[in-house]
């Protein structure tokens, strides 16, 4: 085994020693990866005191360096079999996916440049990159042509960076009030943002940090098909605004996280409208459908102030890549600020485009880079490929599990997630998905409709058959 001496490379470069180096620790991590499973099974099945104890070491640190080789080959027994094989078949509990292989190849590229997306001297093609990226996106969401957009870490900092915008723009253009330099009005606690009861929890966190706390998230009640009730929704802004507060903001979700339904965009702009608020459209989930046979699904997203688009769900892009995409591009100047030493303005007036300008991060990865490795591989074609086929197993298995009088189904899905349950106790619908994980390396995921426990499986995976379906519906009744 061959230690890390001091004169062993340290940085990529012209030598042929960083070259061999350099394709040596790539292939040996190829390898690793490549022989660390021997089946499709999704999951080892070990228990948490046993991974535990498996990781344990006693130094992270050591005084002398045990060389690539000899920490690959420690992590190789320790690490590698236990990780989650996302591209399983068997792997359908979250909105998680499974990562295309060229976009792992892009990972591999944005490591090795390492570009920092704050400013164009750091990053002078990623910047370009970026930008591009956005502008076909604006394009693809129906955003028009005076908006903008800026890649984020991942839904969540998608939503708070709309509602931002959101909470920015209402205080400038209802209430003449200049909240990025004088703080919060006086009517802070009179805010409110409006979404369904199924939404992501990101809204509340957003209005938290936001410094409108939770209570300024009104939770709308949602119909049958899980979708926000829209008279529901009128009567909550008349009450509210006979009451004196303020709604700033209305949120659709494009495809809630447990069931996939899908807000009506046309309805809410309506309300949008006529009581004076932003409208934002959480898709993190649902913006895949937008490549697909199904874009039609999704609603008029050229109604919206603002869209999530999330390219590690349905996309199966690595963690992280999503992006925020707003109408008027003025609307993202809340995240401005000039730095002597970074986004000098000079420089911007001679066409340098800074994105830290746009973003609540500064150092920042190239993760647009990742949409055009994918886009351009595959094409529409490609794309509407898997999404349809993630889309088209949702509804063959609920066609048959609803005609199965051992399981409930809990509603028709819209996207690619179907929520249903065995019939019987919630007991033992829970053991359930304790026995797939750890004794078939099988992991779907667990819910709750109507005060119920009910399973649930995220069909991202493309690879998915309709006779692997069969086989695990079947296994669950043996069970
Ligand atoms: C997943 C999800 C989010 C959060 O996105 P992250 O990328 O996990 O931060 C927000 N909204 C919805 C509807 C989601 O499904």
């Amino acid at each position: 085994m061959m230690k890390q001496c001091a004169n062993t490379p340290l940085l990529l470069g012209q030598s042929d020693q960083a070259r061999a180096l350099f394709r040596q620790e790539i292939q040996g991590t190829v390898d690793a990866i490549l022989s660390s499973f021997s089946d499709e099974r999704a999951f080892s099945g070990i228990h948490p005191d046993e991974l535990r104890a498996k990781i344990h070491i006693d130094t992270l640190l050591p005084e002398e360096g045990v060389g690539f080789d000899g920490m690959l080959e420690d992590a190789r027994s320790r690490i590698f079999p236990y990780f989650l094989r996302t591209w399983s078949p068997d792997y359908m509990a979250h909105l998680h996916s499974p990562a295309l292989i060229e976009t792992i190849a892009s990972e591999l590229v944005i490591a090795a440049f390492n570009q920092s997306m704050d400013s164009w001297d750091q990053s002078p093609v990623a910047t370009e990159v970026e930008v591009e990226v956005i502008r076909h996106l604006l394009s693809l969401y129906h955003m028009g042509k005076e908006g903008d957009g800026v890649f984020t870490s991942g839904g969540s900092q998608s939503n708070l960076s709309a509602i931002t915008s959101a909470r920015d723009w209402y205080c400038n253009e209802a209430l003449h009030h200049d909240v990025k330099k004088k703080g919060l009005p006086s009517s802070y606690n009179r805010f409110r943002l409006y979404t369904s009861e199924l939404s992501h929890f990101s809204m509340e966190k957003s209005c938290h940090l936001l410094g409108l706390g939770y209570d300024a998230v009104v939770k709308v009640p949602v119909d049958r098909e899980c979708r926000m009730d829209i008279s529901a929704l009128a009567l909550l802004l008349a009450k509210d605004k006979a009451e004196g507060n303020l709604p700033f903001c209305i949120v659709a979700t494009i495809g809630t996280t447990d069931f996939g339904s899908i807000d009506d965009i046309t309805a809410l702009k309506a309300l949008a409208d006529e009581y004076g608020t932003w409208l934002h459209a959480d898709a993190a989930y649902g913006s895949g459908l937008a490549v697909s046979s199904y874009a039609k699904r999704m609603g008029d997203t050229s109604l919206v102030d603002s869209i999530t688009v999330d390219f590690h769900k349905m996309f199966l892009l690595p963690i992280s890549c999503s992006c925020v995409l707003v109408r008027d591009k003025h609307t993202l100047d809340c995240f401005e600020l000039h730095a002597d030493y970074l986004n000098r303005e000079e420089d911007e007036e001679d066409g340098y485009i800074n994105l830290v300008g746009k973003s609540l991060q500064t150092t920042r990865r190239a993760d647009a880079l990742k949409v055009w490795f994918a886009f351009r591989t595959r094409g529409k074609d490609g794309f509407a490929r898997i999404i349809d086929t993630a889309v088209e197993n949702a509804a063959y298995l609920y066609e048959r599990l609803s005609k199965d009088e051992d399981y409930e189904v809990a509603i028709k899905p819209e996207i690619s997630s179907l929520v249903f349950r065995l019939k019987g106790s919630d007991e033992k619908n829970k053991q359930i998905r304790r026995t797939l994980i750890h004794d078939k390396g099988i992991v779907i995921g667990q819910t709750v409709y109507q005060g119920r426990t009910y399973l649930k499986f995220t069909l991202l995976n493309p690879t998915l058959t309709h006779a692997v379906l069969d086989q695990i519906t079947a296994l669950i009744k043996t069970l």
